[in-house]
């Protein structure tokens, strides 16, 4: 039992994706069928670049990606789960027992203190005995059901916490995927899942550039913040930081 790291990784992607891409777009237009999955990637990227110019955004939904992400917090994975247009598998706490479960510790509480019975304790020790005390009690009340495996971790569950450590298998389209990016990556998207979606992306930019390239949260493609009083403020900095990430890219090709 612990304090986990998250771990993203890309386990599998569309072959050749952006080929596939240009000839889904050119099946569109083609009179003559026969050479249409026939494209060097060159070719197919700068034509795929165009279909995104256009906003002719379908085709690319031919290319999905499947990532493993580890040492997450439930908090998040209920964030991730309510994108609809992607697949899941979880770690079921039903299957699996959480007597020794892992958690993630919100990195604002690093450096602060809180107040208990008139002393000053460090903010992640009280954090770390309260995961401690959940999972006392999680192997008590799992032992008070009196069975073994999946109707007692069914039940003991109910104690366990947000911050309880899981491990989500996801797969995306290009299309939901840049979408989950410009939901995600915006300032206002809760830090741990903007985390997540700031791996994915790094991930699948070099496999997939000319859909990737330019991917962000949603002020980029917007040019301004939509968010109004809600606004992170910080819209020049973040176009900034995005163009240049963008611009090194280009120059790594
Ligand atoms: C900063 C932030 C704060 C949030 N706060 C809350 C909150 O307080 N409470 C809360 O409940 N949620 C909250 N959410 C979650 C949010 O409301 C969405 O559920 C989540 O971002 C998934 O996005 P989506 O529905 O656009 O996209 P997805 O499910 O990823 O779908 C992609 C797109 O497909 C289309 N689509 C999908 N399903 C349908 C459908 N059934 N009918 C029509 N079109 C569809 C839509 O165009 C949609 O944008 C928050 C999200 C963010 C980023």
């Amino acid at each position: 039992m612990g304090h986990v790291k998250t771990k993203v990784t890309l386990v599998r992607a569309t072959n050749e994706s952006e080929e596939l891409i240009a000839s889904a777009g050119k099946l569109c237009y083609a009179q003559n069928t026969q050479q249409i999955f026939r494209s060097d990637s060159k070719v197919a990227g700068e034509f795929v670049q165009k279909l995104m110019r256009m906003g002719h955004t379908s085709p690319i939904e031919h290319a999905v990606f499947t990532f493993y992400i580890e040492g997450v917090s439930r908090a998040m994975t209920h964030q991730l789960v309510r994108h609809r247009i992607a697949s899941y598998s979880q770690r079921s706490q039903r299957y699996v027992d959480h007597k020794c479960f892992e958690y993630i510790v919100p990195p604002d509480f690093e450096g602060k203190t809180l107040e208990i019975d008139g002393e000053q304790m460090d903010a992640v020790t009280y954090f770390e005995q309260t995961m401690g005390l959940i999972a006392e009690r999680y192997a008590k009340l799992r032992d008070a059901i009196g069975r073994e495996g999946e109707k007692a971790n069914e039940d003991a569950r109910y104690i366990l916490p947000n911050a309880c450590e899981t491990k989500i298998l996801v797969t995306m389209n290009a299309r939901e995927l840049l979408h989950f990016f410009e939901e995600r990556l915006c300032m206002r998207a809760q830090w741990e899942i903007r985390n997540v979606a700031g791996e994915m992306l790094k991930l699948v930019k070099n496999t997939c550039p000319a859909i990737f390239g330019k991917a962000g949260p949603k002020c980029i493609r917007l040019q301004s913040c939509p968010e109004g009083k809600k606004s992170c403020g910080h819209y020049s900095q973040i176009k900034k930081r995005h163009n240049a990430v963008s611009e090194t890219l280009i120059e790594t090709e």
